[in-house]
């Protein structure tokens, strides 16, 4: 049992887990985020855990199993009110998984009521009449109604999760949140005696957030993306304070990996460059899957550099050069090379000395995270929104990490990111 541990999170995907964290950090709680459920006890003392599964587009069944395994985990530990979190755009189909997870959270809780929510106004998800917008548009004319694996083409959230639940799913509109944590609590009274088991929750600012958070106070689950979060930490007399963000102090040499190819990312590496950042381009098409020869090679480049600031080893492209190397390739092969090179070099880069590390890229961010042994994170401050710094104790020992997904950060995030641990 761990005696300050307070929130137990399961969150649905590995960079959701960090933003939910982040969330939790802001407003006042020292939080650890583990990379599946954890084989041991909690070590260090905090107030919320963050269990990243990878959960969200897996069997149902599959889901929810992982999600208990986190639950009795939690409870172990003495969590005492679980959070299931999910992604803002609420990416599920009428088989799951946040319908059939919820419910089998609730059993296992013996609970009969929770509420759903992915509002998140600062981020621009809003929730209003049960209707959830992304930015100024409907969440089915966002482009998530094209989605690969979770196309969402209807933004009523009540019928989203009444087809994947099979408790009576309602509504706690705006006009009651607008009222406060009394009528918030008195309306969920009233929607329990109508037989009503989870409700979906409007919010079209954060202050909506922060008067739902006292009426959440000692309900067993809750369930929402990470926007709820920043109402919660008050109700165990927590207030915003850059103790909850402290991390050991920062040391050793620093290095950026990045294998993303998205937008924002493509400006931070150009960003970097015409700073005069030294940077070391991998050619997918020259990767042989020979990756002693390949670090080498790297560490060759590297290590006399190392000693004067951050260096840079990248793939990453514009869309025609990754197109490109996809149809040579294949896109599965592509990406599982680029993402084995590049743990390997942040494995190399580590025992080398480098203990402040930028990946970049969520699925590297993957790759690199198992390939430097990290089972935990200790959620530090943040860089840009979403991005917090992280420290860990890795196979080659303790360093300070951020893992940045796709296109999260400022232009001179690569710059930017090591002055804020400075
Ligand atoms: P993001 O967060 O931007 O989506 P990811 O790391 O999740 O970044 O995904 C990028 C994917 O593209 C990874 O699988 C990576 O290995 C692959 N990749 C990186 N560079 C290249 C490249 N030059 N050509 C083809 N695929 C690449």
């Amino acid at each position: 049992m761990n005696s300050s541990l307070k929130l137990g999170c399961i969150a649905d995907d590995f960079t959701g887990a960090t933003d939910l964290a982040n969330n939790l950090v802001r407003t006042g709680m020292r939080v650890v985020q583990t990379i599946g459920v954890p084989t041991g006890p909690l070590n260090v003392e905090v107030d919320a855990v963050v269990v990243a599964l990878k959960s969200r587009t897996i069997p149902a069944q599959e889901a929810i199993a992982q999600s208990l395994e986190a639950l009795r985990w939690l409870q172990a530990q003495g969590a005492l009110q679980i959070y299931f979190k999910y992604c803002s755009t609420f990416d599920s189909t009428p088989e799951g998984n946040i319908g059939p997870v919820t419910e089998a959270l609730m059993d296992a809780l013996d609970t009969d009521f929770t509420i759903a929510t992915p509002a998140f106004p600062d981020n621009g998800r809003t929730v209003f009449k049960g209707y959830l917008f992304a930015g100024n548009v409907l969440l089915n004319e966002s482009g998530m109604q094209n989605h690969p694996l979770t196309p969402m083409t209807d933004p009523n959230l009540v019928r989203v999760m009444q087809a994947q639940t099979q408790r009576k799913v309602g509504l706690l509109d705006h006009t009651v949140v607008a009222r406060g944590p009394e009528a918030i609590q008195e309306r969920i009274a009233a929607l329990k005696t109508d037989g009503v088991g989870v409700a979906i929750v409007d919010a079209t600012s954060n202050d909506d957030l922060l008067r739902l958070g006292p009426a959440l106070q000692g309900m067993p689950l809750v369930t929402a993306g990470s926007g709820v979060a920043i109402g919660l930490p008050a109700n165990w007399g927590l207030a915003p304070s850059s103790t909850a963000s402290q991390l050991p102090p920062a040391q050793g040499l620093e290095a950026i990996v990045s294998g993303s190819c998205s937008q924002a990312t493509n400006r931070q590496v150009a960003h970097f460059k015409a700073q005069g950042g030294p940077a070391l381009a991998l050619d997918p098409l020259q990767l042989t899957g020979d990756t002693d020869a390949l670090v080498a090679q790297v560490m060759a480049w590297a290590q006399p550099l190392l000693p004067q600031g951050p260096v840079l080893v990248y793939s990453t492209a514009e869309p025609d050069a990754v197109k490109a190397i996809q149809a040579r390739l294949g896109v599965a092969e592509a990406g599982a090379l680029v993402e084995h090179a590049l743990a390997a070099v942040a494995r190399a880069l580590a025992q080398a000395g480098v203990q402040q590390l930028v990946v970049a890229g969520g699925e590297t961010s993957g790759a690199c995270v198992q390939a430097l042994g990290i089972t935990q994170l200790q959620i530090g401050p943040q860089i840009d929104p979403g991005v917090p710094w992280c420290h860990a104790q890795g196979s080659a020992g303790p360093l300070h990490i951020t893992l940045k997904s796709g296109n999260f950060g400022t232009d001179d995030f690569f710059t930017k990111a090591f002055t804020v641990l400075a």
